[in-house]
């Protein structure tokens, strides 16, 4: 817990509960040490005061130095096939596709 508040005094941003953060965020905070877990299981977390997409250099840096794991896109929205498939599946005015995302069907 000491290193965490020593992390907050030195970066500011702020200590929150795992119990409020995803699993993503929470593989990050281990991966990258600013995760305490006290005598009654209770996890805590020292978030870095990242407000913005990092732009200049030294801000990638900071941002990669306590977020160090891959973000996890999933296989399917990295390319725009699922898109492509939805354009050749809507049937247009006559659209049986449910919830199609092109033309937002929603009666089937
Ligand atoms: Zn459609």
């Amino acid at each position: 817990m000491k290193q965490l508040l020593e992390l907050l005094t030195v970066h500011g941003g702020k200590i929150v509960c795992t119990a409020s953060m995803t699993p993503e965020f929470i593989r990050q905070a281990q991966a990258s040490g600013r995760m305490f877990v006290d005598e009654n299981s209770i996890g805590f977390v020292w978030e870095p005061p990242i407000y913005k997409l990092p732009e200049t250099e030294a801000e990638v840096e900071f941002f990669e130095k306590w977020y160090p794991l891959p973000v996890q896109i999933p296989e399917k929205l990295k390319t725009l096939d699922w898109l492509y498939e939805a354009q050749e599946n809507c049937g247009g005015a006559k659209c049986q596709v449910k919830k199609c995302l092109i033309c937002k069907n929603e009666q089937y």
